[in-house]
């Protein structure tokens, strides 16, 4: 704080000796003499505070005060940002609405386990986009870029997850494209773009059916093939993260995170529907290939209690129905086991309680393969 305060009086006197600045320094000297004279008061206080806040409320056992002689080090390294996204991996992607309602909204789970990130109810996260790979490919053909253009970037494949080649283009946009036209019909019409007249028409040519970058790059051909390579970055803005509110509870879920998206897509003057980059692409993705797989038989056991409560109490049946390879067999061994827990029998009695269930044509499999 000293430090601040110094460097500001300084700045202050070397700027101007006004009475204004004269005045504003006298405050701020009495005011770091009162401060420091205070020092002796407030530490002796904030002493005696921390030990009632540790009387009141004591570290958690295995912890201990961190001596004032360590440097503790910085943990916004660890923070994940923009500039530093965890990669999450996808656990599911599930429409959630009917197949004929007109919304496609979906239910997101990602897999956080090793983000250390923590959310609380009516938090939001961030979710970076790529574009979607036909959109990337018509700017790639259309532009004529070669193999060996190269961008340095920290991310690889910059198209795909940094040109924003699907958002409407602003009036920067035609003025940077006119200084590049020697094609006279185009050069034309982007000059008129930027003037204060031809506003109104750049609004219907642009904004009111929602044409993308992609597509004015398309609608001047020549001009486009004229842009120099470097300047791509000038002329096309990053694309941004999306916000989602999360949709999950850490306490239920502690190693994931769910989103219910919207996917984005409306129809205007164009002929091309328009797609919402984001939820487009997220609504595209499979989960990986690394994350197990959920089946029936794991959803039995996570809901064994009620299954055997609904079995026992209710006189439930169980219908098993669908492909016959692993399943029917995967799926009574959950069912056995739950019997087993919950019925606290067992493994044989649990294997006669079901057979009696088939018996009263309670538990029936219908599978074929
Ligand atoms: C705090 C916050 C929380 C959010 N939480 C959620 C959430 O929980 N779930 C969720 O689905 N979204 C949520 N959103 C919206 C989300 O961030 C994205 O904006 C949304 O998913 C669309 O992104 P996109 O990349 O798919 O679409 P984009 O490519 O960004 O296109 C969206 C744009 O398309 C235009 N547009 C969209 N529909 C129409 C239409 N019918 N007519 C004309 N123009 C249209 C609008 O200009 C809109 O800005 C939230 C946004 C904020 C700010």
């Amino acid at each position: 704080m000293e430090r601040t305060w110094s460097r500001r009086n300084k700045t202050r006197e070397d700027r101007s000796s006004s009475k204004l600045a004269n005045k504003f320094n006298f405050i701020a000297k009495k005011l770091l003499k009162r401060l420091q004279q205070l020092d002796a008061v407030v530490y002796p206080w904030l002493t005696e505070l921390w030990n009632k806040v540790l009387d009141l409320y004591p570290l958690p056992p295995g912890t201990d005060i961190i001596s004032a002689d360590i440097v503790v080090q910085s943990s916004s390294e660890k923070l994940h940002s923009q500039s530093n996204p965890f990669y999450a991996s996808l656990m599911s992607n599930e429409r959630v609405t009917a197949i004929d309602h007109f919304q496609d909204v979906r239910l997101v789970k990602f897999n956080i386990s090793g983000s250390s990130i923590s959310y609380s109810p009516g938090d939001v996260v961030m979710i970076a986009p790529k574009n979607s790979m036909e959109t990337v490919n018509d700017f790639i053909s259309h532009m004529k870029l070669k193999t060996d253009d190269y961008f340095t970037l920290q991310q690889n494949d910059p198209v795909e997850n940094y040109l924003d080649i699907n958002s409407v283009p602003r009036r920067s946009f035609f003025e940077l494209m006119c200084l590049f036209s020697e094609d006279e019909l185009e050069k034309e019409k982007l000059k008129e773009f930027c003037t204060a007249e031809g506003q109104e028409e750049l609004y219907s040519y642009c904004n009111r059916v929602k044409r993308s970058i992609l597509e004015v790059l398309q609608d001047f051909p020549h001009t486009s093939s004229n842009i120099p390579f470097e300047y791509f970055f000038d002329l096309i803005p990053a694309l941004q993260p999306r916000a989602f509110s999360i949709a999950s509870s850490q306490q239920a879920y502690p190693e994931e995170l769910h989103i219910l998206m919207a996917v984005v897509e409306y129809k205007t003057k164009l002929y091309k529907p328009r797609r919402g980059v984001c939820s487009t692409w997220l609504a595209g993705l499979n989960p990986s290939d690394n994350v197990d797989k959920v089946y029936v038989q794991h959803r039995i056991k996570e809901n064994g209690e009620y299954i055997w409560q609904l079995l026992n109490d209710k006189g439930a049946s169980f219908y098993v129905a669908g492909n016959a390879k692993q399943m029917p067999d995967n799926v009574k061994d959950a069912v056995t086991e739950i019997v087993k827990i919950y019925g606290h029998f067992t493994s044989e009695e649990a294997d006669i309680y079901i057979r009696k269930l088939e018996q009263n044509r309670r538990y029936q499999s219908e599978t074929w393969s």
